[in-house]
């Protein structure tokens, strides 16, 4: 019995904006540049949907908890990986589907928010980045910033749509080319995804890029196999991006590179999430357990909010207003090649969120 849980979250804010929250944005800012001077350069960052909205990735879930789009079932991993007819068909839609809906992900710029999470990073005030996006921005941002970043500072605790490997061999290609291998599968597939980007009426991108079609046959749909495996000459795999479904288990590298990292880290600084995912939600209970600091900030309720006054504190504000603000002030009195960087790409974050989402920023 494969045993799924799509998590859910209070419909009413567990703890009213009181505290920390109320303060103006310069005090915020304030606080937040005590919080990281405390942390000795050893502050790990975690963040989720909410940092990616205004990058046009739209969040699971509302400002209420809820699912912004009431409609949208997940993809189940017991469903993809299925060994019959029936599996069959549920790849076919996944990557007839995911096909459609790549190209916005993939296109995707950097916000205000991830380039200052990557000034964080590279101005080694929180050097090590754990997130539960599978968008790819963070190290987008961190490029622009240093284009030979270390990759390992940033962790993807549910994977990254830019990749794909094989189940049985995992061996592990990119999203593009596996993208280019499904275009020429698929050549009336191909052109309607051409005309979807000449008119730019793109179908509606879910978070994990997969978009809603109606009334479509998916049994013409071709799902590329493994390449590798072909060249291998074993018997050819099934392909799956390298993100965690519903129902599937994080693997154990990365469930214990996120419980290790936690655990040298001197403090724990939560942005733009509400962790309603329990492998991230997890790491906030360990944190709390070994007393590290934690300041959370972020909108609407999350599912730590327990944690609020028992180690944590939250500040319910937009984390990149905080952030922006910190790290105004703070390049203007430091000086040396990193600063430099964060200057030259400070304010070249893209804001273009998705038409549907109105109102305050969700949060994932
Ligand atoms: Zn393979």
């Amino acid at each position: 019995m494969v045993r799924i849980s799509i998590p859910t979250l209070p419909k009413v804010p567990l703890v009213p904006p009181s505290g920390i929250s109320l303060l103006p944005l310069p005090e915020a800012a304030s606080y937040l540049s005590n919080f990281l001077e405390k942390g000795k350069g050893k502050t790990t960052i975690l963040t989720g949907a909410g940092v990616s909205v205004d990058s046009g990735i739209r969040a699971y879930r509302g400002e209420k908890g809820t699912y912004s789009n009431p409609n949208y079932k997940p993809i189940l991993y017991h469903e993809l990986v299925e060994d019959s007819e029936r599996g069959d068909m549920f790849r076919r839609r996944y990557w007839a589907r995911s096909f459609l809906g790549y190209p916005p992900v993939r296109d995707a710029q950097p916000n205000p928010t991830h380039i200052y999470i990557a000034a964080l990073q590279h101005l080694g005030l929180a050097p090590n980045l754990i997130t539960q996006n599978v968008d790819n921005l963070h190290r987008k941002a961190y490029s622009l910033l240093s284009p030979n970043y270390d990759e390992s500072s940033i962790l993807e605790l549910h994977g990254t749509l830019a990749k794909v490997h094989c189940l049985k061999h995992r061996h592990e290609q990119t999203r593009d080319i596996y993208q280019d291998e499904i275009s020429r599968l698929n050549p009336v597939w191909d052109n309607e995804a051409k005309e979807a980007e000449r008119t730019g009426r793109r179908p509606r991108t879910n978070p994990d890029g997969d978009v809603e079609l109606h009334g479509v046959d998916y049994r013409s749909f071709e799902v590329p196999p493994c390449k590798i495996c072909e060249k291998e000459k074993v018997k050819a795999s099934m392909v799956k991006p390298n993100v965690v479904f519903f129902g599937e288990t994080i693997t154990p590298t990365v469930r214990d590179g996120s419980l290790n990292l936690i655990e040298s880290s001197s403090s724990l600084l939560i942005l733009g999430t509400s962790l309603a995912t329990y492998s991230a939600f997890r790491l906030v209970k360990l944190a709390v357990e070994l007393k590290k600091p934690i300041l959370m900030i972020t909108t609407g309720p999350t599912r730590a909010d327990p944690f609020v006054g028992k180690g944590m504190n939250k500040m319910d504000r937009v984390a990149g207003d905080v952030l922006g603000k910190y790290l105004d002030e703070a390049v203007k009195t430091s000086t040396g090649k990193e600063v430099e960087d964060v200057k030259r790409y400070l304010h070249t974050g893209v804001v273009k969120r998705p038409p549907e989402v109105e109102g305050p920023r969700a949060e994932g």
